[in-house]
């Protein structure tokens, strides 16, 4: 296939082939815009529900109690706009997606001329094709949990899901993102479709097999080592 380059510069990235899923949007960030310091590229918000139905033995939030109000939340981003943050990334303490406010803080931001960028455990919300497709409306990306996309025992045990059932709704809300065009290149060659993957031993072999999956489905991968690099999959 013959790729077509952008004519941005990108830090360390050189010319990021354009609809190719190379990069997330909101994260095809200009090296002049990084080099600028009067402005933010991205950043990640926190601010949002502890509630979650996992227990991911890399869980990465502290699972702390939302103290800002709608109103306060709203007040960050639009200071984080008048800093021209080019994305705003919601990680949750929890899952965002189950966070009573999650539209009104995704679509204004996205206002404001923030990229909303949505990190989810996916099987909650959006196997709901209504939810998804106001996510779609909004001009959010999703970035569904995805440490293996193949091994349903092992992604299982990482979110900690007795019921074994995990994998199959967090794939078939997967299906349905694609179904719904998140994953259709964008004008500027980003995607609006990725996948994070926290790399440990039980899944390091499946790190090329995911990138090739990505590379075919105009994805992005964002790829994690679990909390201290000890590199170990591990849980009392
Ligand atoms: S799904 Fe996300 S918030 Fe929930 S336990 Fe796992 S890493 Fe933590």
């Amino acid at each position: 296939m013959e790729m077509k380059f952008s004519k941005e510069e990108y830090i360390g990235l050189g010319h990021v082939p354009i609809g190719i899923g190379a990069v997330i949007k909101g994260w095809n960030i200009t090296e002049r815009h990084y080099r600028n310091p009067d402005v933010l590229p991205v950043v990640d918000f926190r601010a949002m529900s502890p509630a979650c139905p996992h227990d991911c033995f890399h869980c990465f939030t502290d699972k702390l109690k939302k103290t800002l109000t709608l109103d306060e939340i709203k007040n960050v981003i639009d200071q984080l706009a008048e800093m021209k943050t080019i994305a705003i990334d919601y990680l949750g303490e929890g899952e965002p997606t189950l966070d009573k406010d999650f539209f009104e803080i995704v679509e204004y931001t996205a206002k404001r001329g923030i990229q909303p960028i949505i990190y989810t455990e996916a099987a909650a919300k959006l196997r709901n094709r209504d939810f998804v497709r106001r996510i779609k409306k909004s001009g959010a990306c999703v970035i569904p949990k995805c440490d293996s996309l193949w091994n349903k025992e092992f992604e299982n045990w990482v979110v900690g899901d007795k019921t074994g059932k995990y994998f199959d709704l967090r794939n078939e809300a997967i299906k349905i993102l694609i179904e719904e065009g998140f994953n259709k290149p964008e004008k500027d060659g980003s995607t609006r479709m990725g996948f994070d993957m926290v790399v440990c031993k039980k899944n390091m072999h499946e790190v090329e097999k995911t990138l090739r999956y990505c590379r075919e489905n105009n994805s992005y991968a964002h790829k994690r080592r679990k909390k201290k690099n000890t590199g170990r999959c591990k849980k009392s």
